[in-house]
């Protein structure tokens, strides 16, 4: 199959730039100033169907792969707004879609598609434990006819808006299961009902408008069927959500690189100093054009995790090393473009410090660039495992 580029898929690409057009930077200088939600545009976005293409049809959605949910995500991103505000809906999607039960897609998927319902929340990160996942201390056990909770998590994005969160939680000990992967399991937990009954939220102040939050979990009762595939799996489930998720953020990180590309170009034409444009000189261009082949560069493993991915084939590979590659030129982008600017980078009326910030965030999460390098390390190259 050829490689897709960013040529394909124009009528979604002018769908949501179309959409976006109404949302432009003052919308979002504004919601960032606020340390607000951006829920015009992400109601908005979800009546035009946009959050529902990757909802197979029988349950109400558009039934599009992870290269057309990608193309909505760098869009958005490329118009200068923030697609944090809505990845989490794309990508917990597939983990009901893929892992869930037929009950459970009858009952959530129609109401995601419609709008009526949001899943934008996933609870895996604990604060003890970090990065070591298999390690996370909130515990699942089974008693009578229902799960209880207890535990905590850290740093859980998007729980104020959203109604229902996925949620990784161990229900074997550690000390009684063969491979520290297994035990674990997910949960789809209904917020509404949660929220002051067993689990607590606490908003987290950060450097990004981004809304994230701990969560305390104190005796909250889950009924039985709130449990999302087989018990135990959960780890798996959620590995395989995170592929998606990698390349979904590799190709918002192509939306901000092409931003701050552009947004520099221009810059560098139009501003004179010594009786010339900035752009003329070589020290001031070089850095744009660098960061314009690095992004490009990255498109390119992009595309090969979406296709990968939406052919069925393994694409752990390919969507760490998209995520790892986006990234990293989305940051670079965002320093060229910083620089370029001046002092008028600073100024948040140009956007850049904000789109600076949004894009820094990829290097962490949803997971940091050591620990991919620390997968291909041990996954391709064969070296030895490094923690
Ligand atoms: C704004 C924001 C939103 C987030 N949203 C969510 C969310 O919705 N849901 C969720 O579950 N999580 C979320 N996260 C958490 C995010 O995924 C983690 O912050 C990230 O995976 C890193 O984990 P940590 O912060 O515990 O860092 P740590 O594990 O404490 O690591 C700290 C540093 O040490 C490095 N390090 C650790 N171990 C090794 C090693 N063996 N080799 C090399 N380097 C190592 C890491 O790369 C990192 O740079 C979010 C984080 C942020 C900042």
């Amino acid at each position: 199959m050829p490689l897709q580029t960013t040529e394909d898929f124009q009528d979604i690409r002018e769908g949501v730039r179309a959409l976006c057009a109404s949302y432009d930077a003052a919308y979002w200088r504004e919601v960032d100033e606020r340390r607000g939600f951006p829920e015009t545009f992400v109601n908005a976005l979800t009546e035009a169907g946009w959050l529902a293409a990757m909802i197979p049809s029988e349950y109400g959605g558009s039934g599009l792969g992870l290269s057309e949910a990608s193309v909505i995500l760098e869009e958005i991103n490329r118009c200068g707004g923030n697609s944090g505000s809505v990845h989490g809906q794309m990508y917990n999607m597939f983990t009901l879609v893929r892992h869930g039960s037929e009950a459970q897609k009858r009952d959530l998927l129609p109401r995601l598609a419609s709008g009526q319902t949001r899943l934008q929340a996933m609870g895996v990160t604990e604060p003890t434990t970090g990065t070591d996942t298999t390690k996370l201390k909130t515990t699942a056990v089974k008693k009578g006819d229902k799960y209880v909770i207890n535990g905590q998590k850290v740093w859980i994005s998007r729980v104020q808006h959203s109604d229902y969160m996925i949620l990784l939680a161990r229900t074997t000990p550690l000390s009684e299961v063969k491979k520290k992967s297994e035990g674990l399991s997910i949960f789809l937990v209904d917020l509404e009902k949660a929220i002051g009954n067993g689990m607590s939220v606490r908003p987290i102040l950060n450097m990004v408008n981004h809304e994230t939050n701990e969560l305390f979990f104190d005796n909250l009762e889950l009924p039985l069927d709130s449990l999302i595939g087989e018990e135990g799996k959960g780890f798996k489930y959620i590995l395989d959500g995170l592929n998606a998720e990698r390349t979904l953020i590799a190709a918002e990180c192509i939306g901000d690189g092409r931003w701050f590309v552009e947004k520099a170009r221009n810059y560098a034409n139009e501003r004179i100093v010594f009786d010339r444009p900035i752009g003329k000189n070589q020290g001031v261009q070089f850095p744009i054009a660098e960061a314009h082949i690095e992004v490009e560069a990255a498109d390119l493993m992009r595309w090969r995790a979406c296709q990968q991915y939406d052919a069925g084939e393994p694409a752990g590979a390919s969507a760490n090393m998209a995520k790892y590659l986006a990234a990293k030129a989305s940051w670079e982008a965002a320093n060229a473009c910083l620089q370029t600017h001046g002092g008028f980078g600073f100024a948040c009326e140009y956007d850049v410090e904000r789109k600076f910030r949004e894009t820094r965030l990829y290097q962490v999460a949803p997971i940091s660039t050591n620990l991919i390098l620390a997968y291909v390390a041990e996954h391709l190259l064969d070296l030895p495992r490094s923690y």
